[in-house]
């Protein structure tokens, strides 16, 4: 039987993963089956226990259940540990396993993808919900010289700057006292998917800075056109992180990485 492999939401019917998994399957030679489901907003657990023990392989969870992933797996990778969210889950040794590729979906986008070093530099990152949270401890690795965190809510960002301490290079601010110059500013939060901007300087972005939008849509994002016209060197939206996410996962999952550029450019219509 062909392995199964799906993504669990609610709402999912959006969701790019079965696309995006079938083609990294065609392009390696792994047979798999991968799926939508939607599960109710009270059935994850149910849902995910009957999906392993009908013989599923491999899940992947979005949009409402990343933290209750996070919750009902027995072990997690450390990445997901502190990301306090699950978007990867697969059984190894009768365990179930919890890991979270988000944030290094986004940083294999930058630093890999597009050639954008993080070590060293002063980043800014715009939100503080599950995104950012997700995203700390991967850009931590990357040893930036500073990262500071902007949200509307400004306990929100000082909550995170508590759990992620270190060492003086991670701090909270509000939108009205942000000062640049910023190397890399990344923007998680969802303000774009209503066509809004956080309110920003327009002296924030350092010579030969590079933004990233966590969002994605057809054409570019508003904080993308917000980046070209401050005089970004690199301004890309979040299609590519959801590409790489997906290929940690299938990683993970089938022992394979598969080749993105030629997703995303699919995906891109290019
Ligand atoms: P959350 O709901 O957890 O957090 C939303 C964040 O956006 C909060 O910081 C919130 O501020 C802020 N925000 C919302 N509206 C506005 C506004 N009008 N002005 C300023 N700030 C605003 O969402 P997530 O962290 O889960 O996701 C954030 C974004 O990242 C989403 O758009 C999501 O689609 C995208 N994403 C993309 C992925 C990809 O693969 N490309 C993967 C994961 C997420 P406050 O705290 O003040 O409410």
């Amino acid at each position: 039987m062909t392995d199964r492999y799906a993504v669990m939401g609610n709402p999912v019917d959006h969701s790019k993963s079965p696309e995006i998994h079938h083609m990294f399957a065609r392009q390696t030679g792994e047979a798999i089956q991968y799926d939508r489901i939607l599960v109710p907003l009270d059935g994850f657990e149910a849902a995910v226990r009957d999906f392993f023990a009908d013989g599923g392989r491999g899940l992947n969870i979005t949009v409402p259940f990343k933290e209750q992933a996070w919750a009902l797996a027995d072990r997690r990778a450390p990445r997901a540990e502190r990301a306090g969210a699950v978007n990867t889950l697969y059984m190894a040794d009768g365990e179930l396993v919890g890991d979270n590729t988000d944030g290094t979906g986004l940083v294999r986008d930058l630093r890999v993808s597009h050639g954008v070093a993080l070590a060293g530099r002063r980043v800014l990152l715009l939100g503080a919900g599950g995104a950012v949270r997700g995203l700390l401890p991967v850009l931590q690795g990357e040893a930036p010289a500073e990262v500071v965190i902007a949200n509307r809510t400004v306990a929100r960002a000082e909550a995170l700057v508590e759990l992620f301490a270190d060492g003086g290079r991670l701090s909270a601010v509000a939108f009205d006292a942000l000062r640049g110059p910023f190397d890399v500013v990344i923007n998680g939060t969802s303000a774009g998917l209503s066509g809004e901007l956080p309110p920003l300087p327009a002296d924030l972005l350092a010579e030969g800075a590079a933004c990233y939008d966590m969002v994605y849509g057809d054409g570019p994002t508003v904080f993308e056109r917000w980046a070209q016209a401050h005089g970004a060197a690199v301004a890309l939206d979040g299609l590519g992180m959801l590409v790489e996410q997906a290929a940690e996962s299938f990683l993970l999952w089938r022992g394979v990485r598969p080749e993105t550029a030629p997703v995303i450019a699919a995906l891109r219509g290019d």
